[in-house]
């Protein structure tokens, strides 16, 4: 199943997409032999809840809604267990998270970030990745698993904009 945010149609059967991110989340874990726990698979499920971004705050806004005991250490430690296991990826400009469509193969993932509206698609492409990582060999550079953020307009704002 791959996702590219900004082609998205608005309406799809979602929660086949979330049950989906939760399953391979529980089978890569399995491999791995890390802990899904209830609370960060909650809040899997929190940042699967749409396609696009979502801030810690709004996340931790849902947790308490359903857990007492939800404060802002929980919902951190759990995103960075999430980012770490490669299930969520950190828009570092949007300062939010974000669910990978692509969990269980190491990738240096690429973002398409609309300025206008935050919305996000993210591009996995491993001919573009390559390309980076030998261009920065040959400076000496090695890049860290991180994702690449690259500002714009999507689709529909650029229309708007005209
Ligand atoms: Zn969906
Ligand atoms: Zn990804
Ligand atoms: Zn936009």
């Amino acid at each position: 199943m791959t996702r590219t945010g900004t082609e998205k149609p608005a309406v799809h059967d979602h929660a086949a997409c979330v049950e989906h991110a939760v399953a391979s989340a529980v089978a890569l874990c399995g491999r791995q032999g890390l802990n899904l726990t209830p609370v960060r698979r909650r809040v899997l499920e929190i940042v699967w809840r749409s396609h696009g971004p979502i801030g810690a705050y709004q996340i931790l806004a849902e947790l308490s809604k359903e857990r007492e005991k939800a404060a802002p250490p929980t919902v951190y430690r759990a995103l960075e267990f999430l980012v770490d296991a490669g299930l969520v990826h950190r828009i570092d400009s949007l300062n939010a998270f974000m669910g990978c469509d692509e969990p269980g193969h190491a990738h240096v993932a690429q973002f398409l970030v609309c300025r206008a509206c935050h919305r996000v698609a993210e591009i996995d492409d491993p001919a573009l990745h390559r390309a980076l990582a030998e261009k920065s060999r040959a400076m000496g550079f090695r890049i860290e698993p991180t994702s690449l953020e690259i500002k714009g307009l999507c689709g529909e704002c650029a229309e708007v904009a005209g």
